[in-house]
């Protein structure tokens, strides 16, 4: 509707009434529908990385328990006698990441590392607040800055907080962690590492950011020796010669970067943001993007071409099949290593400080140690028996020992064989037995007498 002066209310103030003129402008297109595609495809899966991140050490999915020398893997609670098995499942998942960016090239970087997850989150916090300071008050320029950067560190401490908390509970079971958070511990060596992963959070959040990728972080430098000319990259191509020089691809990269350049560039995160965006800006012109995911500098865009299905998923040739078929080798002997692990552990060894102890009445006693590991959730009941020692029993030995869960027992005990058993002078060999629910475990040991002459 067109304004008159009386309803302005201001004489100063002239608006023409008559029809408004033409405007030769058109008003922009809409952006293009996948023109942030990649961007919110990164953003759920970082919530999902979130999600993860927060359940693995409270569900006791994967952690460690440093106190209680505790590794817990998917519902197994491995002991660190089980050491050989633990380094298998983090071989395991490490080998797995290297294949990923022999595959899939900085994959990880740019969808699953919390590092980058909660830099960015940090990033778009500090201009989210800056911007509805801005909005909401209408202070002077400086005392905006200044109570938006309060609102900011403040959310970032409390955030580093959980955070280090949540990391921390990799290491220490959570309930322990809470109460030594709670009685400002930082004393002990938990509440020490509490503290100081707060701060590097902190100060993380605060100004490294980004710039920790390019400078600690060796996973970029290592990507680039695991890298081949199949591997997935982020790659500008222009043979039609269509930029247009807006630089919108330069200015969305969190790494500072002109992917224009070169697609080998060790900032670069393959995180795909300057794809959308040159998606967005020529996609308005009705023209497709010129950056894209590719399989290699050669290699056509992700998503095109005439390939097998195990091409399209990166199988790109005889070198990563063999690296699948070790991966699943790997889980295969990992799992099984799980599955025939046992939940009560049962160790005997004799005790050669003295090789026998020769009674008053000419009986022989031999010395064993014996120790029951209870790794179960339930009380278990070790029993234990000798064969193939004829006319020889335990001293003072129930024949049995219960241990409850998590724990562990060790006991000493003497065989004694008279002198009417029919042992051989020297080494006798016989088998001592444990018995755990429905498993059996039967070690050879020897019992030794004195020779004839010394009897
Ligand atoms: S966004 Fe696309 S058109 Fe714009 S500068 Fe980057 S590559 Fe060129
Ligand atoms: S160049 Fe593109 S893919 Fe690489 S980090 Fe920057 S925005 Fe991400």
């Amino acid at each position: 509707m067109a304004t008159t002066e009386a309803q302005t209310g201001n004489p100063d103030i002239s608006v023409s009434t008559g029809p408004l003129p033409k405007c030769d402008r058109k008003p922009p297109l809409p952006p293009p529908q996948n023109a942030s595609a990649y961007h919110r495809f990164r953003k759920a899966i970082h919530l999902g990385c979130v999600v993860v991140f927060f359940a693995l050490p409270f569900g006791n999915l994967m952690r460690a328990d440093i106190p209680h020398q505790r590794f817990y893997f998917f519902g197994y609670e491995l002991w660190i006698s089980e050491f050989s098995i633990i380094f298998f499942s983090l071989m395991f998942l490490m080998f797995i990441v290297a294949a990923m960016a022999m595959l899939y090239g900085r994959v990880y970087c740019g969808y699953l590392c919390p590092q980058m997850i909660f830099s960015e989150a940090s990033l778009a916090l500090e201009s989210k607040l800056t911007r509805m300071v801005n909005k909401h008050v209408r202070w002077s320029a400086r005392p905006r800055k200044l109570l938006s950067q309060f609102l900011f560190y403040s959310i970032a401490t409390l955030a580093s907080v959980i955070l280090a908390f949540v990391f921390i509970s990799y290491f220490v079971e959570p309930r322990d962690l809470l109460h030594r958070l709670l009685a400002f511990d930082i004393k002990t060596a938990g509440g020490v590492a509490g503290a100081t992963t707060t701060l590097l959070a902190l100060l993380d959040f605060l100004f490294l950011r980004q710039r920790f990728c390019t400078t600690v972080c060796p996973y970029g430098y290592l990507q680039g020796m695991l890298g081949d000319g199949d591997t997935l990259i982020v790659q500008y191509r222009d043979e039609g010669r269509e930029c247009i020089e807006c630089k919108k691809c330069v200015r969305v990269c969190h790494m500072g970067i002109d992917i224009r350049t070169s697609p080998y560039q060790i900032e670069c995160i393959h995180c795909g943001e300057c794809i959308d965006a040159c998606v967005d800006v020529l996609g308005r012109l009705g023209k497709q993007g010129l950056i894209h995911y590719v399989w290699g500098e050669q290699g056509e865009v992700l998503g095109t071409g005439d390939k097998s299905w195990y091409q399209k998923i990166g199988l790109r040739n005889g070198k990563r099949v063999v690296v699948l078929l070790i991966i699943l080798f790997y889980a295969a002997g990992l799992f099984t290593a799980l599955s025939m692990r046992r939940a009560v552990l049962v160790r005997i060894a004799p005790d050669r400080t003295t090789m026998y102890r020769l009674g008053k009445d000419g009986t022989v006693y031999n010395r064993f140690r014996l120790q029951v590991a209870n790794r179960g959730h339930e009380q278990a009941i070790a029993q234990f028996s000798i064969e193939g020692l004829p006319g020889t029993s335990f001293v003072d030995f129930e024949n049995a020992m219960v241990v409850n869960a998590g724990q562990t027992a060790e006991r000493e005990v003497e065989i004694a064989g008279p002198p009417s058993a029919p042992l051989i002078p020297g080494v006798n060999h016989f088998l001592l037995v444990s018995r755990v629910g429905n498993e059996k475990e039967a070690v050879e040991e020897t019992f030794i007498t004195p020779s004839k002459d010394s009897r």
